[in-house]
């Protein structure tokens, strides 16, 4: 539907269209209103939450041409042409810069600190995001570590990265950290059926799929994992009547040589014996990711003990880490797996 990273811009999004962050942009909005602002940010969490969304509209806040020149609101008007231009990213005082390649590279930290030198063109901060940090090189981190020592009045920088773990912990000290949440499945599932029309139990089934991420979410091919979760039931259907259904079902998804399709497969599996699971535990509500198939649930979970469905599950991420990480046979460990899956078997260790 739409590329990963510019779903935020199908609507003109202030801090109030932001959803699921509440904390990290209360906090954010106390601090501009209490002319408390940092030089440095870093908004970290799993992607597709917001964070580039939330920088966006922190360069918009500050240099909204419609904002009292001394005291800052925590609202952008969104309209004015500042606001519009960062929007566009053709703001000559905020700039993005992405990893080039696999990294953040020096050349770039370079280039803004020579911009950084300067005041703001026109607007009242300079501000630089730098999406992805955690794959500035080391050399392109204590380049940066230097202005973060030093930052010039005018500046604002905000660091966007998954976790903090892989930046410089002298780096993440200089900055103040944002958290931010991954999205719960609700939100998600309203913005997929609002945006792309889709029917309601097929958005909150893509929503847990996406686990937390709406960029996630659109970037699947909604069609094509919508058709996979119908094979995968149509496929769980036959457990326990007959293994040869299983075996063929092995073979068809160990066909797939990037082995996404086996993948994406392995998910709704997860998902399905994760609901068998609460099932069991009395969870019949919309905390189950196959809401729409509660009859058939019903059923299923009626053949496992709690024990058991643990056991499956468990089987379930062994043979994923196998196939995916340790490159195992993928044939042979779908056979495995599938055989584990059936009513009335132990799971054993799973593959090793
Ligand atoms: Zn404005």
């Amino acid at each position: 539907m739409f590329p990963g990273s510019t779903w935020f811009f199908m609507n003109n999004m202030g801090f109030a269209q932001i959803r699921g962050q509440e904390k990290a942009i209360g906090f954010l909005k106390r601090m501009i209103t209490h002319g408390r602002m940092s030089h440095a940010y870093l908004f970290y969490g799993p992607d597709g939450v917001g964070k580039k969304t939330t920088a966006e509209v922190l360069a918009q806040t500050v240099n909204c041409l419609r904002q009292e020149e001394d005291k800052l609101t925590a609202e952008a008007c969104l309209e004015c042409s500042a606001c519009r231009r960062i929007k566009k990213q053709i703001h000559p005082d905020v700039k993005l810069y992405e990893p080039d390649g696999n990294f953040v590279k020096i050349e770039a930290i370079r280039t803004m600190q020579h911009e950084i030198s300067y005041k703001p063109f026109e607007g009242r901060y300079k501000v630089f995001i730098i999406d992805q940090a955690d794959k500035m090189t080391t050399a392109a981190a204590n380049c940066l570590l230097k202005t973060l020592e030093e930052p010039p009045a005018h500046s604002l920088i905000i660091l966007i990265s998954a976790g903090i773990h892989n930046l410089l912990p002298t780096v993440v000290s200089r900055c103040q950290r944002l958290e931010f949440s991954p999205l719960p499945a609700s939100i998600i599932e309203d913005v997929l059926a609002e945006s792309c029309g889709l029917a309601s139990a097929d958005a909150h089934s893509l929503a847990f799929f996406a686990e937390g991420s709406l960029s996630a979410a659109y970037s699947f091919d909604q069609k094509v994992l919508l058709k996979e979760r119908e094979a995968v039931l149509a496929n769980l259907e036959k457990l326990g009547r007959s293994k040869e259904a299983f075996l063929t079902w092995a073979a068809s998804l160990a066909k797939d040589k990037d082995k996404t399709k086996l993948e994406r497969h392995l998910k709704w599996l997860l998902l399905w014996f994760r609901d068998l699971l609460l099932w069991q535990y009395g969870v019949t509500g919309k905390e189950l990711a196959y809401q729409d198939q509660r009859e058939r649930l019903a059923g299923g979970a009626g053949l496992y003990s709690i024990a058991e469905l643990q056991e499956k599950i468990s089987a379930i991420y062994q043979s994923h880490e196998a196939i995916i990480r340790r490159n195992a046979n993928p044939r042979l460990a779908l056979d495995v797996l599938f055989m584990q899956l059936m009513p009335g078997r132990q799971s054993g260790a799973g593959m090793k």
